[in-house]
């Protein structure tokens, strides 16, 4: 079959490699859509925090298929995994981007994103992603079943949104709550409709790119300003009588959006980080205590989110149409890596490894 092998940082090759095999236990799949990821690009570069300091695990292995936002059909499936996942051959299926190992003190109690072994599809070897025509799911995965309605790359943005989804159920929200979300990209957007499902008063989009801000009020956002050219602090203030936002939900993993959002918020409001910095981010860490007592959370991965995931991609109130912006055969993986870089151009970028 035809898979992508990341040999290292830039050495993505399309190559003819070995069809797996049904795993014991587990799942063959035929992948029909998989995205592209900010995180697959920074693997790309060779992020070099992840491949070259001693200090962190590497978490981007060579010689691996990436790929971790994928749909597929079920090729092949023994009577106990089809049992155990309630599907059958001919469905269409995705799996959570990690394979817990069920074993460890996180897996043990329900934190299961947070699993020690961290096999992650497409970042280890053991786990090889969905660049490929087949990929398998080992008897440890969780699997879903999606609608076929769906077109391919639609069903696929299933991943991020449980990311998106999960920031906001950290961020707690109450009804009546005015929430800023940083950064209107596929994570962004996906955390605009769940501020919304979670029930909140008010949703602020922040991006600096009008086509991106207009996909905002298309998902949801009830006010979308443009962090270059409004004057966001007086809008927010205006939305609270005067206090700052309740919640700030940061996507950007820009440097500057963390210090934007500790002066949005007010006083006892909830600060959430879901972005990856490329560079450290400094802020005045007397606002989050003695200024204004903060609540400040990370979120990482989409735990517990899929099913609420799925129900939002099949209720249709995201526009796919417009997120999913750019579908291309496998063969174009190194032109879809280039769209993700080039960052404006594009929304979420899908390859389709049957076509
Ligand atoms: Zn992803
Ligand atoms: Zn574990």
């Amino acid at each position: 079959m035809q898979a992508v092998v990341c040999h290292g940082p830039e050495d993505y090759r399309l190559e003819e490699v070995a069809k797996p095999s049904l795993p014991d236990g587990g799942a063959l799949v035929r992948v029909e859509a998989v995205g592209i990821c900010a995180s697959d690009l920074k693997c790309y570069h060779g992020a070099a925090k992840f491949w070259g300091d001693e200090n962190r695990p590497a978490w981007a292995e060579t010689e691996v298929v990436p790929g971790h936002e994928f749909v597929g059909v079920v090729e092949e499936i023994g009577s106990e995994a089809a049992q155990r996942w309630g599907v059958a051959v001919g469905d269409r299926v995705t799996s959570e981007q990690i394979v817990p190992c069920w074993r460890c003190r996180y897996c043990l109690r329900g934190a299961y994103h947070m699993c020690a072994v961290h096999d992650l599809y497409g970042f280890k070897r053991r786990t090889p992603g969905a660049m490929a025509e087949f990929m398998t799911f080992p008897p440890e995965a969780i699997v879903h079943r999606i609608s076929k309605d769906l077109p391919p790359a639609h069903a696929a943005f299933v991943e991020p949104l449980s990311c998106s989804l999960h920031a906001v159920e950290r961020a707690d929200i109450q009804f009546e709550d005015v929430v800023v979300v940083a950064g209107c990209g596929p994570i962004g957007l996906g955390m605009i409709a769940g501020a919304k499902a979670k029930g909140a008063a008010h949703v602020v989009a922040l991006d600096a790119v009008a086509s991106k801000l207009d996909l905002a009020k298309r998902s949801g956002a009830d006010t979308a300003l443009d962090i270059t050219t409004d004057d966001i602090y007086e809008v927010v203030r205006g939305l609270t009588g005067g206090f700052g936002a309740d919640v700030y939900i940061e996507g950007t993993g820009h440097p500057a959006a963390v210090k934007q959002g500790l002066n949005l918020l007010r006083k006892l409001g909830t600060y959430v980080e879901y972005g990856v910095f490329g560079s450290e981010a400094s802020a005045d860490w007397s606002i989050i205590s003695d200024d204004k007592e903060l609540d400040v959370r990370g979120a990482h991965l989409g735990p517990h989110t899929w099913p609420k995931a799925i129900s939002i991609l099949e209720s249709g109130v995201l526009p796919m149409d417009d997120i999913c912006s750019h579908q291309l055969p496998l063969s174009q993986f190194q032109e879809g890596l280039d769209l993700v870089g080039s960052g404006s151009t594009s929304v979420k970028v899908s390859l389709l490894p049957g076509s």
